[in-house]
C-alpha cells in the first residue's frame, strides 16, 4: 500500500509558514498544544499517519487539487468565520423531496429559512439524492457563499440496496417555493452506530468546507477528499494538525477543551444535546437512542492526544 509521505519540515512549514504574523500566532499556542502539533509532524508518531493510497481512483490521484496550507487558508478573502451575531450551526431534517433536480430548490428553501444567528444551515436526509446509477453520486451539495448545504446519508443505511428501502424517491413532485412540507415526515431508519459514524464524518467534512477548509493533502484527515464510499470510510474522523489549526482559527477554541467535549459527547449515551435552543417544544425533537459503539476507537485516540497535550 502506497502512502503520501511529507517530510517533517514540509508539514511544519504548511502549518507555520514563514509569515511573521502566523509564526507569532503559532508561538502563542500553549505548550501542550504545540507539543501535540510537533509530535504529529514526526514521521514515526502513532497519532497522525500519512494518507494511504488504495487505488488509481482515489480522490487525491483522480482529482488533483492545489494543496491549501495554513497561510493560504488564513489569507483567503472568501474565507468565512462565525461572528458573535452569526455563530450557530443549524441542522434541518429534510423529508419527502421530489427528485434530484430539487436540490437547488432545497438550498433556496434553506437559505430563506436560515435564522438570523445562523453561521450556516445544513439539511440532512435519508432520501437518496442521486437515484439514477448513471448520475455521479456525491453526498450532497453546498453553497459556501450562502452558508447552506444538503446532504444525504441514504447510502450509509444498512438496507439501502434492498428493494424495500423506504428512502428511495418514487415519483416526481412539484412543490411551490413556499411549500415547506419537504421538511416534514422524514424517513428515519434504524440508527446504528456505523450509520451515525458515517453521517458525522460526512457532515463535519462538509461543514469544514463551509468554514473554508479545502481538501487535505497533508496527513490522514477528515478533510481528505473521497470519491467513493469505501474511501470516505478510510478517512479518520479527526482533523490533522494543519486542518485542526484552520478550524481553530475560524472558530476559536482551546484544543484540550475541544477534545474533552468530544469525549463527553461520546460518553453521553442520551441523544439529547444540552445545547438545544429553547423555544422548541419537546415534540420538535426526535428522541432516538444514540449508538456510539463505532466511536470507541476514536475516543481512545482522543484520550491519547489529551495525554500528550496535558503532559
Ligand atoms: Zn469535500
Ligand atoms: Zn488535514
Amino acid at each position: 500500500m502506497q502512502t503520501v509521505q511529507h517530510s517533517e519540515q514540509t508539514l511544519k512549514t504548511a502549518l507555520t509558514s514563514k509569515n511573521p504574523t502566523l509564526v507569532s500566532q503559532y508561538e502563542k499556542l500553549d505548550a501542550g498544544e504545540r507539543r501535540l502539533l510537533n509530535k504529529a509532524f514526526k514521521p514515526d508518531n502513532d497519532l497522525f499517519g500519512p494518507i494511504t493510497l488504495h487505488s488509481e481512483s482515489d480522490w487525491i490521484i483522480s482529482h488533483p487539487e492545489a494543496p491549501q496550507d495554513f497561510e493560504e487558508f488564513f489569507s483567503d478573502p472568501s474565507g468565512k468565520a462565525p461572528s458573535p451575531e452569526k455563530r450557530s450551526i443549524y441542522i434541518q431534517c429534510i423529508g419527502s423531496l421530489g427528485n434530484t433536480r430539487i436540490i437547488r430548490h432545497i438550498l433556496r428553501f434553506l437559505k430563506k429559512k436560515k435564522p438570523r444567528d445562523a453561521f450556516c444551515i445544513v439539511g440532512i436526509t435519508m432520501i437518496d439524492l442521486y437515484p439514477r446509477d448513471s448520475w455521479n453520486f456525491v453526498f450532497g451539495q453546498a453553497s459556501l457563499t450562502d452558508g447552506v448545504g444538503i446532504f444525504s446519508f441514504a447510502r450509509y443505511g444498512s438496507d439501502f440496496y434492498s428493494s424495500h428501502y423506504e428512502g428511495k424517491v418514487k415519483e416526481l413532485q412539484r412543490v411551490s417555493s413556499s411549500d415547506y412540507s419537504i421538511f416534514d415526515n422524514y424517513y428515519v431508519p434504524e440508527v446504528t452506530s456505523i450509520l451515525l459514524l458515517h453521517s458525522c464524518k460526512t457532515l463535519t467534512h462538509e461543514i469544514g468546507h463551509i468554514f473554508g477548509l479545502r481538501h487535505c493533502q497533508w496527513l490522514a484527515c477528515l478533510m481528505q477528499g473521497s470519491y467513493h464510499l469505501e474511501e470516505a470510510d478510510w478517512c479518520p474522523l479527526n482533523l490533522c494538525p494543519i486542518c485542526l489549526c484552520k478550524l481553530q482559527c475560524a472558530v476559536g477554541f482551546n484544543i484540550i477543551d475541544r477534545y474533552q467535549a468530544l469525549v463527553r459527547w461520546i460518553d453521553d449515551e442520551s441523544a439529547n444535546s444540552p445545547g438545544l435552543s429553547r423555544g422548541h417544544s419537546w415534540e420538535d425533537h426526535v428522541n432516538l437512542p444514540k449508538s456510539v459503539e463505532a466511536f470507541k476507537e476514536w475516543k481512545e485516540w482522543i484520550i491519547r492526544c489529551l495525554a500528550v497535550v496535558q503532559k
